[in-house]
């Protein structure tokens, strides 16, 4: 038996034989048994999807004198020299190499004549996208007014790479992926021909390494054939294909996840010595944190569908939104900067060692605005302090004992009384998509684990409301809103920094109006996840299940801006050394030297 590779030996003849393209080819026989078939057309679509192997079967349908419905007969002079690409009538050209003006002037002159001995003249134009523009041009007059006899097939893998003016002189054909149950059929299929047993887990894992390309499942399939002896097995299969792409990205995913710059660095040595180059790598890995983009911003806890799922739900349960929305820019800067600057390895290490540096961070922009509402972090702060170090905000940082510290920090000061401490830790650290009401809300919860750093998701503490919306009237929250911003500020000290200088204005129907100071703050407290922390912090300090409604504060009058607003106790600098102090503000006395002198 001589040894033809699969793809080549089982290359469907017919338009029967197409795997997974039921549209294109019921569409194009339909064209062929009523005589109305285009002059141009696109075929576009990823490799190994049936592209050329349509283009020949068309070229067939159209010069068969046998030609049935549409099919050709496969069997006469003219199939089998087509099928062979040899046909003096169809002529298959290939882009990639024969791209110049020169090539495509010598097909433009060629197609004047008539064909030799079939109907048409078929020029398929394989990755036509390659053809430079001079030669776009000058095949442009040609498309616009076809000779008679003149078929053309372009096949392209970019079809946003051709031309406007091209694509739109054609009739255009989408070649999607092919299903991976379709391919599994074919392989088992033509693995029945073969004569060869198989596993049907084995070919599933062919399948999904294929990636909807049957050409590349069916060479894997010859690959596996000739480690196998005659034998498919799942084991066998994963012996014979090595590792893919996904078990490449996995190592760097979960390094990525715990945040082990080492374990990265080990998984990005591994794959770049299996050959893996680093912009497909970056690829790879932007697809995973876009999939768990969008199963977060649909709120859905799983990635439902695609390949590689449980790569990218990994990401979905460990990172926060904005982590890998942080990914994502990052690599696609990288992106950028390979095609910009080279280093491709070394700016994919650069990116992923920022992603996991930055969750040490706090984000420019909350700096921003923690400074601007008074909330910054002095070195005496720091110092006073146990720990010393700046807590970054809950939502940046995942796995870092989230909860326990501050909780502890707010258990001296605040009494043992349920009204008065605040136990909600910090929120969980995926922003929105876990809903509290999943989870049992069991009162144990309620206690922050402070061991619990394994667990990815943090629950929410749920704190049953101790007294009525109604009850909690202006003047008990004003009374108690200074000590309020005081266990804020220990327990959630981000949130406490958006709220400086707050003041509650009205309660009614269990809706609290706040006024907050800045612009940038009233932004973030419009955040879902914010408000909601807001109105837990809430519910544990006054006991009432409050809604929160944040209004802006009016714009200071001119040559006001000196005279603070607030009372001197609730002034951020104040509340902040009494917040670390765990003093009170006794006497208040004005040493502005200019209203002395009056
Ligand atoms: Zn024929």
């Amino acid at each position: 038996m001589s040894h033809e590779p699969l793809a080549l030996k089982y290359r469907p003849r017919r338009f029967a034989d197409l795997v997974g393209q039921d549209v294109v080819s019921e569409t194009l026989k339909n064209a062929l048994t009523q005589d109305r078939v285009a002059n141009a057309f696109l075929f576009s679509g990823s490799r190994g999807t049936g592209k050329t192997s349509t283009a020949r079967i068309l070229a067939k349908a159209l010069q068969c004198p046998e030609s049935k419905g549409g099919e050709p007969c496969a069997e006469c002079d003219i199939c089998k020299a087509i099928a062979r690409g040899d046909d003096m009538d169809v002529l298959e050209i290939d882009g990639a190499s024969n791209r110049g003006i020169d090539e495509i002037r010598q097909i433009r002159d060629n197609a004047a004549y008539a064909p030799a001995r079939a109907r048409f003249k078929v020029y398929i134009l394989d990755e036509v996208h390659m053809l430079t523009i001079q030669a776009f041009n000058a095949l442009l007059k040609t498309l616009e007014e076809p000779p008679r006899h003149v078929k053309f097939i372009f096949a392209t893998t970019e079809s946003a790479a051709v031309p406007e003016t091209i694509t739109s002189r054609c009739q255009r054909f989408d070649f999607r992926r092919i299903p991976g149950a379709a391919i599994v059929q074919r392989l088992k299929d033509i693995a029945a021909r073969e004569g060869i047993s198989v596993e049907e887990e084995a070919l599933a894992v062919i399948a999904h390494r294929s990636e909807g390309g049957l050409r590349d499942a069916l060479s894997l399939l010859d690959q596996c054939i000739a480690g196998g002896g005659g034998v498919i097995t799942l084991e066998g299969v994963r012996t014979n294909l090595g590792l893919s792409g996904r078990d490449l990205a996995a190592p760097i995913v979960e390094a990525l996840c715990k945040r082990d710059k080492r374990a990265l660095l080990d998984g990005l040595d591994l794959a770049f010595e299996r050959g893996r180059d680093a912009e497909v790598l970056l690829d790879d890995l932007v697809e995973l944190l876009r999939a768990a983009m969008v199963a977060m911003a649909r709120d859905q806890s799983r990635v439902e569908a695609g390949p590689s799922t449980e790569l990218a739900n990994r990401f979905l349960e460990t990172l926060p939104l904005q982590q890998v929305l942080l990914g994502m820019r990052l690599l696609l800067n990288a992106r950028r900067e390979m095609k910009l600057a080279g280093f491709p390895r070394v700016q994919l290490e650069l990116a992923l060692l920022k992603m996991i540096l930055s969750r040490e961070l706090v984000s420019a922009e909350e700096l921003k605005s923690l400074l601007a509402a008074g909330g910054g972090v002095s070195p005496a702060q720091g110092a006073a302090e146990a720990p010393p170090r700046w807590q970054p905000p809950a939502t940046l940082r995942k796995d870092s004992q989230p909860a326990a510290p501050l909780a502890q920090r707010a258990a001296p000061v605040a009494a043992p009384s349920r009204a008065e401490s605040i136990v909600a830790p910090p929120p969980p650290a995926r922003p929105s998509f876990q809903s509290a009401p999943s989870h049992a809300p069991s009162p144990a919860r309620a206690v922050p684990a402070a061991s619990a750093g394994s667990a990815p998701t943090v629950t929410a503490p749920v704190v049953a409301p101790t007294v009525s919306v109604e009850s909690l009237d202006l003047p008990k929250l004003v009374l108690g809103w200074p000590k309020f911003m005081t266990l804020l500020g220990q327990q959630n000290r981000m949130l406490g920094g958006f709220l400086v200088n707050s003041e509650p204005l009205a309660v009614q129907g269990g809706v609290l109006k706040l006024r907050i100071q800045t612009a940038h703050a009233l932004k973030t407290l419009g955040e879902p996840e914010r408000r909601r922390q807001l109105e837990q912090s809430l519910l544990s300090v006054f006991g009432a299940a409050l809604r929160v409604e944040c209004v802006a504060a009016p714009a200071p009058e001119a040559g006001s801006e000196n005279t603070p607003s607030v009372a001197p106790e609730r002034h951020p600098g104040v509340m902040k050394l009494t917040a670390t102090f765990n003093g009170t503000v006794v006497n208040v006395s004005n040493q502005n030297p200019a209203e002395e002198r009056t």
